[in-house]
């Protein structure tokens, strides 16, 4: 038998925290106990707020934190080209479709219903766009996003998105297509990853199904909470680990504090 294929795949976004390093070890022990492999993957898809002393730093916190992982290391904006091919089948299907609206237009024809992340369903007019119409205008090379042409696919489940951004290959940010395309690329047999990604799920899946890509087991951890109860983020500043390195935290008191000691 083939052995499972784990992975922590952290957005270069800021400095790793303690939620990080919990999903990265739950990982890592998972991957131990049922002799599986363990790969880290950088998802900086997202240029406006990928950076590289980010990625450096993650680097440098996993391996103080004791872990390995295999090499090379999967980085996603060089492999832009992957998902421009999954996204070429995908339309050729007729399941996705180019948007050119921009963030304002699509909140001007935003339908009232919103996602799971808070944002309304779009319900402009770029999906009923004839396909050669599109083609000119990508080929005058007019900026545009690929959204899922939902109401045609007949899954209640991912439908909570409505018409869903995939990606935006030129302006840098393409988390669905890149995840669901990688952890099919890497063998990927199981995800484990937090419970804010758990709502995304579906939408994967819906991918997968699409592209006939095998599907991973799925498995949603709790979030590591602030003392007030409040998820940690990069963006509120929470404890970073090196800040908690330079306060004198060694690993083992990271493990300890994590249940995972
Ligand atoms: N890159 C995502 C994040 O850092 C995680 C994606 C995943 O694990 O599927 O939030």
């Amino acid at each position: 038998m083939s052995r499972p294929v784990f992975r922590f795949a952290p957005s270069p976004n800021g400095y790793l925290h303690l939620g990080h390093a919990y999903s990265a070890l739950l990982n890592a022990r998972m991957a131990a106990e049922s002799g599986g492999r363990l790969l880290l993957r950088i998802e900086d898809t997202d240029e406006s707020r990928s950076r590289p002393e980010f990625i450096t730093a993650i680097f440098e916190d996993l391996a103080w934190l004791g872990l390995s992982w295999e090499e090379p290391v999967r980085v996603q904006s060089q492999h832009l080209a992957d998902y421009h091919v999954n996204l070429m089948r995908l339309w050729n299907m007729g399941a996705i479709y180019p948007c050119f609206c921009s963030r304002k237009e699509a909140l001007v024809h935003a339908l009232p219903i919103r996602d799971p992340d808070g944002q309304p369903h779009y319900g402009g007019a770029c999906r009923d766009l004839p396909r050669h119409v599109a083609e000119a205008l990508i080929a005058r090379g007019d900026i545009h996003g690929w959204r899922v042409g939902m109401n045609r696919l007949g899954d209640p489940q991912a439908a909570v998105w409505g018409d869903a951004m995939i990606a935006k290959l030129q302006v840098g940010s393409s988390y669905h297509i890149a995840v669901v395309t990688d952890d099919a690329l890497q063998g990927v047999t199981d995800v484990v990853r937090g419970k804010d990604i758990e709502p995304a799920t579906p939408l994967h899946m819906l991918l997968q199904r699409l592209l006939r890509l095998p599907a991973p087991r799925y498995l949603h951890h709790d979030l590591v909470r602030d003392a007030d109860g409040r998820k940690l983020s990069k963006s509120i500043a929470s404890a970073s680990l090196r800040q908690l390195r330079a306060e004198g935290a060694t690993p083992d008191d990271i493990r300890r504090r994590l249940g995972l000691a």
